[in-house]
């Protein structure tokens, strides 16, 4: 099964597909950890990707797109793949589609981890850290693991900080850049919206379900 897993930032992403790596053995392709793999080789696309970043450009679409081709033809990752940031427009996901078709493969599932504005901004002020540890809880959802820990439950404070901010800007970025892909997924049968609001273990038991049916 190839999986598209996508969301705003804060949605926890990131935690779902390591738990979906553990769980189903599948691979995460990340097109962050694959330019930063071909640049750590010195591979030939390698050299380009540090030449373009070293002028201030962007890497262009065509060197992502034989990344990915290139871990799609690759028998290794044969309908295992988590499709991670990937694709980011229309452009990328139409790609996508047509690059999976000529390998024999095809999205079997797509899973927007929704966050509501809302739910960032609730998250921002229910956001508590022990200044002791420096561990950062939710004083709402973390409610349990906070009373477990002698240490926490007694040094929490409540940080004011520009990052609330940065957090709120990134999300609004994302969700306007994504509502297009977004649009042109959600009418794929494939397609499924998860509450990001909703415990880890409950978000991952519903993705595992969705594999599993
Ligand atoms: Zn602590």
């Amino acid at each position: 099964m190839n999986i598209i897993l996508f969301g705003p930032p804060g949605a926890g992403k990131g935690t779902q597909a390591h738990f979906l790596v553990k769980k189903f053995n599948y691979f995460q392709l990340s097109t962050g950890d694959l330019l930063r793999n071909e640049i750590e080789n010195k591979t030939i696309i390698g050299n380009q990707i540090s030449e373009l970043i070293g002028r201030g450009e962007m890497v262009t679409d065509d060197i992502v797109d034989n990344l990915i081709l290139n871990v799609v033809k690759d028998e290794k990752y044969k309908n295992k793949i988590i499709f991670d940031g990937y694709p980011r427009n229309i452009y990328q996901a139409k790609n996508l589609n047509k690059i999976l078709d000529e390998n024999q493969q095809e999205i079997n599932l797509i899973v927007f981890l929704n966050l509501k504005r809302d739910d960032v901004i609730k998250r921002i002020e229910n956001r508590v850290t022990c200044t002791k540890c420096n561990k950062t809880f939710n004083k709402v959802m973390d409610n349990e693991e906070i009373s477990k820990s002698s240490c926490c439950s007694k040094n929490l404070i409540k940080r004011t900080d520009d990052k609330s901010e940065t957090i709120i800007k990134r999300y609004d970025t994302y969700m306007h850049i994504t509502k297009p892909m977004l649009d042109y997924y959600s009418s794929n049968s494939n397609f499924k919206e998860v509450d990001g609001s909703l415990k880890i273990s409950q978000i991952s038991s519903k993705i595992e379900d969705f594999i599993r049916s």
